[in-house]
């Protein structure tokens, strides 16, 4: 029975091995299902983007713990956490615990705080499923509609997302729906070439939703597993703009009726409670399934990923460390959080 179950586990480990050869490899060619699930973290990644938010607030949190526990140095906690992003409720609920602990055991290290304060924020963040919405091998291409402000990254994600599903051996299409400046169909064809990825694109000022349309058409006919839809900049408080989105929704409807699976809002992580604003007047135009948290390698403070989650009750589904094609990351709440610290 042992001998059994030892050579099931080997044989388990063999073909996990085999794949993980095979490995980026087309995956039809290993007959596996979708895909996503195999999207990896980059811890060194992450970590390198955090370093200015985790000296600040990493080496601020340690010289408190290391004092003496009263309430000043808890008031000087709350500001800190509330510095960095967090919000108010997460900064009180944190210097809460915080408080309580030492209430409990005034003993405690510094390590010991770290440590309470690192879960917690890692259970608050636990709260979402940050992976794709998984589809079945017949229910593709997935559509992935990218949407947000000017500036916040969104075209750029749409070429790392891209790069990153091509790397994992996807067939992907981008589409140009960004048909406002021309420049930003060139940017996107330039992407595209770079991560070897086919565009759809239309003329500069046609309609974005008859775009997503012959997109998603393409890349069912061309049997793609993922098509990825950058739209114009809008401010979320024009309304028209807004209803455009609904008309793009509707086009790719039209091709695949659960489509688009996945509405992606990029934010600009170094806008604090501004990315907040402009989430909650997106959702409530556009009902998203995610965000993509641009520019966390910038001056942003990492607590906004809390703020974020919290606030919206969206998950963060990719993050940005970067302006290369390899600088987007998958939402990993224990990397992030480890990495905001340690
Ligand atoms: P869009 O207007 O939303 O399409 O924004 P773009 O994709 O054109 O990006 C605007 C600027 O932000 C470009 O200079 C990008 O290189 C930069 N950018 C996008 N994502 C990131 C990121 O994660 N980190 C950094 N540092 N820059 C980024
Ligand atoms: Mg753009």
């Amino acid at each position: 029975m042992c001998n059994l179950l030892t050579s099931f586990v080997g044989l388990v480990f063999f073909i996990g091995k085999f794949i993980s050869i095979l490995y980026p490899f087309p995956r039809f060619l290993i007959g596996l299902p979708m895909v996503f699930q195999f999207l990896k973290s980059s811890y060194t990644k992450v970590k390198s983007a955090l370093n200015r938010a985790r000296q600040l607030l990493g080496t601020q949190l340690t010289a408190l713990f290391k004092g003496k526990i009263d309430e000043t140095t808890l008031e000087q906690l709350e500001r800190a956490l509330y510095e960095a992003d967090f919000g108010v409720q997460t900064s009180m609920e944190l210097t809460n615990k915080i408080r309580e602990m030492h209430q409990q055991n005034p003993d405690l290290k510094t390590e010991d705080y770290l440590t309470a304060l690192k879960s917690h924020i890692q259970s608050l963040l636990n709260q979402y499923p940050v992976t794709l919405n998984q589809l079945g091998a017949d229910q593709r291409p997935q559509v992935i509609l990218i949407v947000g402000v000017n500036g916040n990254g969104k075209t750029t994600s749409v070429a790392k997302l891209a790069h990153l599903f091509h790397q994992e051996g996807q067939k992907v299409l981008v589409a140009a729906a960004d048909t406002f400046r021309a420049a930003a169909i060139e940017q996107l064809e330039i992407w595209a070439q770079k991560v070897s990825v086919d565009i759809v694109k239309g003329a500069p000022k046609s309609d974005p939703a008859a775009v997503a349309f012959d997109a998603v058409q393409a890349a069912k006919a061309r049997q793609c597993d993922v098509v990825l839809i950058d739209t114009a900049g809008r401010l979320h408080t024009k309304t028209p703009l807004m209803q455009e989105l609904e008309k793009i929704k509707r086009s790719c409807q039209k091709v695949l009726s659960h489509s688009p699976h996945e509405i992606l809002l990029v934010l600009d992580a170094t806008t604090g409670q501004n990315a907040i604003d402009q989430a909650k007047t997106f959702h409530k135009f556009t009902p998203l399934t995610g965000i993509i948290l641009t520019k966390l390698d910038g001056t942003a403070k990492g607590g906004i990923v809390v703020a974020i989650q919290r606030e919206l009750k969206l998950p963060i589904k990719f993050i940005g460390t970067g302006e290369g094609m390899d600088d987007l990351q998958p939402f990993d709440a224990q990397n992030f959080v480890n990495s905001l610290f340690e």
